[in-house]
Formats: structure tokens, C-alpha cells, sequence
């Protein structure tokens, strides 16, 4: 059974004399730092000159400086960069500012795990992982709840490396909800084959898949978008509220009969061949081999691969369809 941290368990006073810089001010790093401070956690925010979040960080009164002096001042240094690039800023902006007794601090551990980063001697690693994006997590913090999370020490020099990553994940509030330990092996390659088997890679495919096969089969694109695509948001909110047994108890009968049948028509032996095959690629260490060595060649294959994607058949019907549902104004800004 996993071991789970509760408030009781951790004791903010192990950051009392401790300067916590939060590196970066997006979606999770506007939240660890603005309820740490609340928590009454000496905290600062480091973030590149010009950044937008910047006079926010300021206007809510947290201390920024450049990323490099931030980690500098910070003798706990928690890195909520984008994962892509934590290795290069590491090297140029973190690392010079880290001394023995630190402890340079993940969200998420990939950058380690693989060994992008390796921390000097003296310095603790450790991870406090919301299960949660940013806005929730500091939604549920100032109702005076928490987000669970997961919390893992990778090196402990200085035998205070498990109290001073409770004490943070309680100063977000997660403890009140509960901390489940782990690894950071176990993290980042769940994370990966979650997003790559399910969750992402296999949801999209799943839908994609049941798309073309309407398609070609001769109905109209609109009704194949709505029914492959369009309508998995309500499937899925029902698992999330109550899991597999409410979402079936919401449907049809002629629904619920014709998920039971499915099963192992569709997710075959052959499914869970290839599916133990992500999971082999992530654990050998070639997924990430791939990804780091793409990004450094400029990622010519992850832009071709998004190129075609958007051009696919299934994002032209969704934004037509999409445009006649008045509430579904997204302001967020999409990247070429
Ligand atoms: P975001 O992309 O939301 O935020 C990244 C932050 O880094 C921004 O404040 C950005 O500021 C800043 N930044 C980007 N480039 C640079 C740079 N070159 N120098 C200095 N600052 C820079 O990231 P997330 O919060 O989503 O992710 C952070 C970490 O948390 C990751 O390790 C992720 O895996 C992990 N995590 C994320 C979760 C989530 O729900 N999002 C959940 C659990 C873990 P600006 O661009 O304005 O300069
Ligand atoms: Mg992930
Ligand atoms: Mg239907």
C-alpha cells in the first residue's frame, strides 16, 4: 500500500529558516508561491527579464529577480520551468547559484530521472508534485483545501531533505488533502506512459480511428465528429465525478450493453503488446533519448507531425461544429 502524508505528517517549521525560490510564475509556479507565501514561507520568484508575470509576482508581494540571482538567494530552489528546457537553464542560471545544504526541488521528474540534471554534492533533491493544474490547486488552497500530491527524495545530503519537502507540500496546501510517496523513477515514467498510452497518444488515436471509420464508411463528417469526438467530454466527466460505475449508470442500457461487448474487441492482446512497447521505451531511456536529441535539432519532426495533425480532416469539421456552440469561446492563444 502507498504511504500517504497527511498535515500532521509535515511540519512547516522546517522551512522556517529557509528562502524558497520559485522558479518560473506559470501555471504551477504562480500557485506553489503565492500559497507558500501565504503559509507564511519566506519566498521569491525567479523569472527572465520581460516576462509577463513578472509585476503579477510583485503586484501580489513576492519578491522577483532574475532566474539566476532567485536561485541564488533561494537555499530551496523548486524548478517550474518547461521540462524541455530545465536542462539548459540549469546549467547556464541554477547551478552556480546552488551551495551544500540547498535543495533544488522538481515538479515533475524527468530532467533528473534521465540525467539532464545532476546535482552537485551537497545539494537535496527532492520532488512535491500536485495532481492537479496550477489554477486548481491554488482554487482549492485559498477554500482552505488542498490537491492531493506526490512527494519523492531522490538524494537526501543533508537529512532534512523529506521534513523540508513535506513542510512545501503542505505549504500548498496538499497535505490537507494527502501525499502519496514515490520515486522519481516511478513519477516520471507513469507520467510518460499515462500521457503517451492513454491519456493523449491513445485517446486522440482512439477518436481519430472511430472518425476515419464513419467517414469512410460513407456518413456525414459532422455526425462522425460528434459522436467520435465531440461527446467524450461527457463520458469522461461522469468517470472523473464517480468513476467507470456512475458514467455506466448515466447512460443507456443499449450504451452500457454495447461497452460491456466491446470489451476485448478493440483493446486486444496486441493492444497490451504494443502498449508494454511505450512502456519499454520509456523505461530503456529511448523515449527521452529521442525527445531531448529532437528538441536540440530544432524539432523537425515535431513540427511536421503538428502540421499534419492540424491539417487533419477531424480539427476542420470540430472548429466548423465548434463555431455553433456559442459558449465555447477559448481566449487561449495557440502557437504556430
Ligand atoms: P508553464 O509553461 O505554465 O510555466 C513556465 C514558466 O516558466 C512561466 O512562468 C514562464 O514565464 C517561465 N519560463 C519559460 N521559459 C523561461 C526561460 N527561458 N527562463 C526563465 N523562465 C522561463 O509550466 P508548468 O507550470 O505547466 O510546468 C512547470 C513544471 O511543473 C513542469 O516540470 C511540469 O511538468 C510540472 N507540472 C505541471 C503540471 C500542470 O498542471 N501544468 C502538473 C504537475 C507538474 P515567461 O514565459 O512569462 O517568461
Ligand atoms: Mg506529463
Ligand atoms: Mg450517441
Amino acid at each position: 500500500m502507498a504511504k500517504i502524508f497527511y498535515d500532521k505528517d509535515a511540519d512547516l517549521s522546517a522551512l522556517k529558516n529557509e528562502t524558497v525560490a520559485v522558479l518560473g510564475f506559470g501555471s504551477q509556479g504562480h500557485a506553489h508561491a503565492m500559497s507558500l507565501k501565504d503559509s507564511g514561507v519566506d519566498v521569491i520568484v525567479g523569472l527572465r527579464k520581460g516576462s509577463k508575470s513578472w509585476k503579477k509576482a510583485e503586484a501580489y508581494g513576492i519578491p522577483v529577480y532574475t532566474v539566476a540571482e532567485a536561485a541564488k538567494r533561494g537555499s530551496v530552489v523548486m524548478v517550474l520551468l518547461p521540462d524541455e528546457l530545465q536542462a539548459e537553464i540549469y546549467a547556464k542560471e541554477i547551478a552556480p547559484g546552488l551551495e551544500a545544504g540547498n535543495m533544488l526541488m522538481f515538479a515533475h521528474g524527468f530532467a533528473i530521472h534521465f540525467h539532464q540534471i545532476v546535482a552537485p554534492k551537497g545539494v537535496d533533491v527532492s520532488l512535491v508534485a500536485p495532481k492537479g493544474p496550477g489554477h486548481i490547486v491554488r482554487r482549492e488552497f485559498e477554500a482552505g483545501r488542498g490537491v492531493p500530491g506526490l512527494v519523492a527524495v531522490h538524494k537526501d545530503e543533508t537529512g532534512k531533505a523529506e521534513a523540508r519537502a513535506l513542510a512545501y507540500a503542505k505549504g500548498i496546501g496538499c497535505t490537507r488533502a494527502g501525499v502519496f510517496e514515490t520515486s522519481f523513477r516511478e513519477e516520471t515514467e507513469t507520467d510518460l506512459f499515462g500521457e503517451q498510452a492513454v491519456l493523449c497518444g491513445g485517446v486522440t488515436s482512439l477518436m481519430k480511428a472511430g472518425f476515419d471509420t464513419l467517414v469512410e464508411a460513407g456518413y456525414q463528417p459532422e455526425m462522425a465528429y460528434f459522436e467520435c469526438i465531440n461527446e467524450m467530454k461527457l463520458i469522461v466527466d461522469l468517470i472523473y465525478e464517480g468513476g467507470m460505475t456512475l458514467m455506466r449508470h448515466s447512460i443507456s442500457n443499449t450504451a452500457e450493453y454495447g461497452d460491456y461487448i466491446t470489451q476485448g474487441k478493440l483493446v486486444t492482446d496486441e493492444t497490451k503488446k504494443a502498449m508494454k512497447g511505450i512502456l519499454e521505451d520509456i523505461q530503456s531511456g529511448r523515449f527521452a533519448r529521442d525527445w531531448i536529441l529532437e528538441n536540440r535539432a530544432g524539432r523537425p519532426s515535431f513540427y511536421a507531425m503538428r502540421q499534419n495533425a492540424r491539417n487533419s480532416q477531424n480539427e476542420a469539421v470540430g472548429a466548423q461544429l465548434r463555431s455553433m456552440m456559442s459558449w465555447l469561446k477559448s481566449d487561449i492563444e495557440i502557437e504556430e
